[in-house]
């Protein structure tokens, strides 16, 4: 049914080249006897235009292409944060926000700006994994509620870390160790959810 290495490993590719992403995938998968498979490690890596309408689109169009690929399963995260006070932007464009080209530090300098003398910071991660193999395509979701800060804390993670304060802590992502970031946050969620279902595929 799968493709198996000769031990017997199930393999998964994860149809991402965001290195922060893999990490914190890795970390959170390296408790099943699965091969991680990303970035360099995948010849011909697709390029996908992140183009839907949801986050749900995007990460099945992401996980779809690397199958096509590889014909290996693959798993795809997309992730969007919504926030309140601005109708639920970024959102599915969080990517994005400060324009094509900008990188993570102009989308957060934008938000901050956006929400200069804004009372209300509430907002929401939110994860869509799409996993996709020869049978079947699944999904798995998880959100991480909090507020933006008024500025920047912390120095790891990667993307909207430094300005995201997840609810019932006083800390920023970037200012929580990798195992504290996963266990609250929205792609930890997620992919407990996925790892229980790839548990019962592993049977
Ligand atoms: P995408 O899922 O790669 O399209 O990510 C959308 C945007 O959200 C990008 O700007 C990412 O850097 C950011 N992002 C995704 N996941 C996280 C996270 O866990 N923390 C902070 N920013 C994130």
């Amino acid at each position: 049914m799968f493709q198996m290495t000769a031990a017997d490993e199930f393999q998964l590719v994860l149809a991402t080249n965001n290195a922060g992403k893999v990490e914190e995938m890795r970390v959170l998968l390296s408790a099943l006897p699965v091969r991680v498979l990303a970035g360099p490690d995948i010849s011909g890596a697709p390029v996908v235009d992140e183009n839907g309408v949801t986050l749900a689109d995007n990460a099945l169009k992401k996980a779809r292409a690397f199958f096509g690929a590889t014909r290996q399963p693959s798993l795809a995260d997309d992730t969007g944060l919504m926030v309140r006070a601005l109708g639920g932007l970024p959102g599915v464009h969080s990517a994005r926000y400060a324009g094509p080209q900008s990188d993570d530090r102009a989308n957060r300098a934008l938000l901050l700006d956006s929400l200069l003398s804004v009372q209300d910071r509430a907002a929401r991660f939110s994860t869509v994994l799409a996993y996709v193999d020869a049978q079947e395509h699944r999904f798995f979701e998880g959100v991480c509620d909090g507020e933006i800060t008024v500025a920047e804390r912390g120095k790891s993670g990667f993307g909207y870390d430094q300005i995201f304060r997840p609810a019932g802590s006083d800390k920023t992502f970037a200012e929580m160790s990798a195992t504290e970031k996963n266990h609250l946050s929205h792609r930890g969620k997620a992919l407990r959810a996925f790892q229980a279902y790839l548990s019962t595929l592993l049977q």
